[in-house]
């Protein structure tokens, strides 16, 4: 257990569910702007297969959208759909104007190429923000999308009210979706930056020079209590089942909780921040699209 009367726990651990409910709410209020223009924000899901965890996701998806007034469609295609196929597809969704956020459920079949896939989708609706030219805006402080876990969690930061600039934050992980965005969000917060990936010879002595310390890992108990700077900031990512259908993140909670003043717990953490991040991007989308005219 996480927190308990018996446990000499310090840490503050953040609601991520009422975090994001209030974010579902803003959302909400954005929804009813947009239908005084008579404006319905659309997502398309674009889902190859019959991934179990995939549809789990989508199923997800789908309800957020549907509470917040957001007319999300999944558009399914058999696990041998051929690319051109699926492009065609795309480019439909691309030229609706009901649709105004494009998202492509991965991973796809191994003789999909997700990149070439996502280079498909129009990145004004790329609300994922995985097309190349969100990925370049977000470099570049330009306005785009920015993919929704990481905006997620500066949007946790910003709700505790965690200082960013000038402190040195420590990425784990580096993946298109995660730790690299994650990485640009906070150096463009005036964070100075490290990001740790697999190949990295010591992460333990980079981990205990953070002021705010990100995993973004998926190895369970990756983070112990000691790779933990006394007082710093600890947002867990990491989604892990464990064979006893536990979920859990990559840091031992318990060891972390007595070293960080503020984590993040798995599950209830980062997790319900993705969806409503979503949700807000596909808002953000349509707003963009009444602002254009
Ligand atoms: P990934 O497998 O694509 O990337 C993992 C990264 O970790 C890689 O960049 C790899 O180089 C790095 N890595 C591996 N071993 C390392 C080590 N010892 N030290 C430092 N870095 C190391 O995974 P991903 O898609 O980025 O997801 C990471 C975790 O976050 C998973 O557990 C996933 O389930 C979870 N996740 C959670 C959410 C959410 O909503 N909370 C969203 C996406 C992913």
């Amino acid at each position: 257990m996480l927190v308990g009367p018996a446990m000499t726990t310090s840490a503050t651990l953040v609601d991520g569910n009422a975090v994001a409910r209030r974010v579902r709410d803003e959302v909400q209020s954005r929804v009813a702007l947009l239908a005084e223009r008579d404006v319905v924000p659309g997502l398309a899901i674009v889902l190859v297969g019959s991934h179990a965890p995939s549809e789990i996701y989508v199923k997800k998806k789908l309800e957020a959208c549907k509470k917040v007034g957001i007319r999300a469609t999944v558009h399914r295609f058999d696990p041998d759909v051929t690319a051109p196929v699926l492009y065609g597809r795309i480019a439909m969704l691309n030229a609706d104007p009901r649709v105004h956020g494009i998202l492509v459920q991965l991973p796809l079949p191994a003789h999909l190429d997700s990149k070439a896939t996502i280079d498909r989708v129009d990145p004004e609706k790329d609300v994922d923000g995985l097309h190349p030219l969100n990925i370049g805006r977000l470099q570049t402080g330009r306005a785009g999308f920015v993919p929704c876990t990481p905006l997620g969690v500066m949007r946790i930061l910003g709700e505790h009210h965690v200082a960013v600039r000038g402190k040195h934050a420590v990425v784990l992980g580096r993946s298109a979706i995660v730790g690299r965005p994650m990485s640009w969000l906070l150096l463009r917060a005036h964070a100075t930056v490290t990001t740790c990936h697999r190949h990295t010879t010591d992460t333990a002595a980079f981990a205990r020079t953070a002021d705010i310390l990100v995993s973004a890992v998926g190895i369970p108990g990756l983070v112990r209590g000691d790779w933990v700077k006394p007082g710093a900031v600890v947002i867990d990512v990491g989604i892990n089942r464990l064979a006893d259908g536990r979920v859990v993140g990559d840091c031992e909670a318990d060891e972390v909780a007595r070293v960080a003043s503020l984590m993040t717990p798995v599950p209830k953490g980062v997790g319900p921040m993705t969806v409503a991040m979503l949700l807000s991007n596909v808002t953000l989308a349509a707003e963009r699209g009444v602002l254009a005219g």
